[in-house]
């Protein structure tokens, strides 16, 4: 008999909740709040510097394998001005293709065939899919409602001799939680005491409405173990572009590199121009960044509790996750499967993000980096429903 053409680490992986939700918001026209991508582009200047990229010809051609120095460079001041961190821009940072290529090279670097990967759940989708791509196994440590916060005792608990890495991410998606410095100093601390690596991604390091977002990298011992992974997708609004990076030791570095050069090689040539402009814009621009999604996520609160959702009001990201059980629903899969038809609104079940399927199973999120129009027609199509 044939065996089945997928191979067999990564059999059940089908089409991305994402994919298969934003096919859906298409093909029934209804107002996508599921997959995450702003409705509106990022700043015309940084559109215009990767126009002239491509027009002046820099980039065209292979860019050099770790990233054009100029955009390694403003990741190094970034990360000087933002958090008071240093990094070798020659040796301590890697541009990818987004945080995804980020991930997937990370864990395919430094996973074993047997090795245990820590994550908290619900976790992104492309964890699962990359720690099975490595033949590693994925050990879910669950956050719960209503804070979402991380359960430090299950955490070390979680650990054994074959734990090789703790996988964090900070903002949460799709929760919003924002970790804070206490938690994220005691999951330094476990990581250092028990020699563990930690892979950090903070794609939603400038969407932070509550708290702050802290680097888990500045706590002591942690610079050395660290991998720190960012993108430009969301902080600037241009999520099509795919350039993300890695901060880390020369160490850690090399071995992601190792993998990335046979992944992609390198991509995005002039959008790395033109990122490295953007990465520089003043505070202003980070600050109205936030205070503009800020306004849409209390928009999209207020709006859901006042159609009967349970609403667990995110301190970061651009997510909120909604408990339909208030409104009678017990099952978010089903729910998201016929929302689109019901109501002409499209959202992703929280269940895919779990292991433990029941413990989001009646919770559902919405993206609110839209419109503020586009986010009330989808409220007033919702409440028509349902109120
Ligand atoms: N990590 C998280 C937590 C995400 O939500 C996303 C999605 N957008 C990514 C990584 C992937 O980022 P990119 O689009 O830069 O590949
Ligand atoms: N990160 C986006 C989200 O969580 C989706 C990106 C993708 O489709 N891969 O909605």
């Amino acid at each position: 008999m044939r065996r089945p053409l997928l191979n067999r680490r990564l059999a059940g992986l089908g089409t991305t909740i994402f994919a298969e939700m934003s096919a859906r918001a298409v093909a029934t026209g209804s107002i996508n709040l599921g997959q995450g991508f702003p409705d509106s582009d990022g700043p015309q200047e940084i559109a215009q510097a990767a126009a002239e990229a491509i027009l002046k010809g820099r980039g065209n051609q292979y860019p050099p394998g770790p990233g054009v120095p100029e955009l390694r460079d403003a990741i190094v001041a970034h990360q000087q001005r933002f958090y008071g961190l240093s990094y070798d821009p020659a040796t301590e940072v890697l541009v990818t293709a987004g945080a995804t290529e980020a991930v997937a090279a990370t864990l395919l670097a430094l996973v074993e065939p047997g090795d245990e990967v820590i994550a908290f759940e619900p976790y992104y989708d492309s964890y699962a899919a990359n720690i099975a791509m490595a033949g590693g196994t994925r050990v879910p440590v669950t956050l719960r409602p209503p804070d979402f916060r991380p359960d430090l005792d299950r955490l070390s608990d979680a650990i054994t001799e074959r734990t090789r890495l703790i996988l964090l991410n900070t903002p949460h998606n799709p929760t919003g939680a924002v970790f804070t410095k206490p938690e994220l100093e005691a999951i330094a601390k476990i990581a250092v005491e028990r020699d563990l690596l930690v892979v950090t991604d903070e794609v939603y390091e400038h969407l932070v409405y509550h708290g702050e977002h802290t680097p888990i990298v500045q706590f002591p011992g942690m610079r050395e173990r660290t991998v720190s992974i960012s993108s430009a997708g969301k902080t600037f609004s241009f999520t099509g572009w795919k350039i993300g990076w890695i901060t880390g030791t020369p160490e850690l570095v090399t071995a992601v590199k190792t993998v990335k050069q046979f992944l992609t090689f390198v991509s995005g040539g002039p959008f790395q121009y033109a990122i490295a402009q953007a990465l520089a814009l003043p505070d202003s621009y980070y600050r109205q960044l936030r205070d503009d999604l800020q306004q849409k996520r209390d928009l999209m609160a207020a709006g859901l509790r006042e159609i009967g959702f349970g609403v667990y009001e995110p301190a970061g990201t651009y997510f909120i996750t909604a408990d339909i059980a208030a409104l009678g629903e017990h099952d978010g899969v089903g729910f998201c499967r016929t929302l689109p038809d019901r109501a002409g609104v499209v959202a992703i079940p929280s269940a895919v993000f779990y292991d433990d399927k029941e413990a989001g199973r009646t919770h559902v999120r919405f993206a609110f980096c839209k419109r503020k129009a586009v986010l009330g027609e989808a409220l007033t199509r919702l409440g028509k429903v349902f109120t």
